[in-house]
């Protein structure tokens, strides 16, 4: 099974890709995650993507496609993948339902979590990721259990230096203008599932299970 996650930044992708990769038993690929390893590592595609990455803004449609269809040619992603963070343009949607449609594969559903705007603004103002795992926490609506080490793992937490009110509000404009077209586009193949984010992350990963179940009836 594939599944496209859609949601605004801070939407909770990432908290309820958790989730779901267990029960659905196929691997989570967040292109964001992607390109901060690059990052981190120094590789000349981490360098590219940092311009665009700190300014809020889509990183080159060709090396943000490169570099997940790379990913999702590992022998691990075989099960199927939880896409999050792609795809986040028509280009970059197009481009994944050719390489999928040339290896008898495609993508089953995508589930777009609704969040509005003001909320999506408090959600990554006070996100804390984990250095090593990368799962989200909260500092109020889902703080660790000890202060600054991850839950899963142990690892640091530390803010996103995009995660600042300026930047954030450029990504949002980015997403209602850039990725918000997608959601029709699933829409019109028949693949889309809303649901209402702006509730407890249980209720939301529930609602989710619900609707990937009917779905499947
Ligand atoms: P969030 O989870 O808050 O929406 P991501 O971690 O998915 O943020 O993305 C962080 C940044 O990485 C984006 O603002 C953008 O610069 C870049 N990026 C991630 N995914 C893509 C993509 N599919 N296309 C272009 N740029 C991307
Ligand atoms: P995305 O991957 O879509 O950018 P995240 O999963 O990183 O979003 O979530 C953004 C922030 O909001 C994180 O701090 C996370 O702990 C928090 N969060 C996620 N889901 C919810 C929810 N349903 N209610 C409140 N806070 C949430
Ligand atoms: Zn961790």
């Amino acid at each position: 099974m594939n599944v496209v996650l859609l949601g605004a930044p801070g939407a909770g992708k990432g908290t309820q890709a958790a989730v779901l990769t267990k029960q659905l038993g196929v691997v989570h690929v967040a292109s964001g995650d992607l390109f901060r390893k690059a990052l981190s590592e120094n590789t000349e595609l981490g360098l590219l993507a940092k311009s665009y990455m700190e300014k809020g803004d889509l990183v080159p449609d060709e090396v943000t496609i490169e570099m997940v269809l790379e990913r999702i040619r590992q022998p691990d992603c075989a099960p199927g993948v939880l896409f999050d963070g792609f795809p986040r343009t028509l280009s970059q949607a197009q481009a994944l339902d050719e390489k999928l449609d040339g290896e008898g594969k495609r993508i089953d559903r995508a589930v777009y979590i609704e969040v509005p705007e003001e909320e999506l603004v408090k959600r990554l103002s006070g996100r804390w990721i984990c250095r090593e795992c990368q799962t989200p926490y909260h500092s109020e609506s889902s703080p660790p259990k000890v202060a600054g080490k991850c839950d899963v793992c142990g690892g640091e937490l530390y803010q996103r230096a995009d995660d600042t009110e300026e930047t954030v509000r450029e990504r949002l404009k980015v997403f209602f203008s850039q990725t918000l077209p997608i959601v029709e586009y699933y829409e019109k193949q028949g693949k889309l599932l809303r649901v209402d984010g702006d509730r407890d992350i249980e209720e939301v990963s529930a609602a989710i299970a619900r609707l990937l179940e009917a779905g499947n009836a």
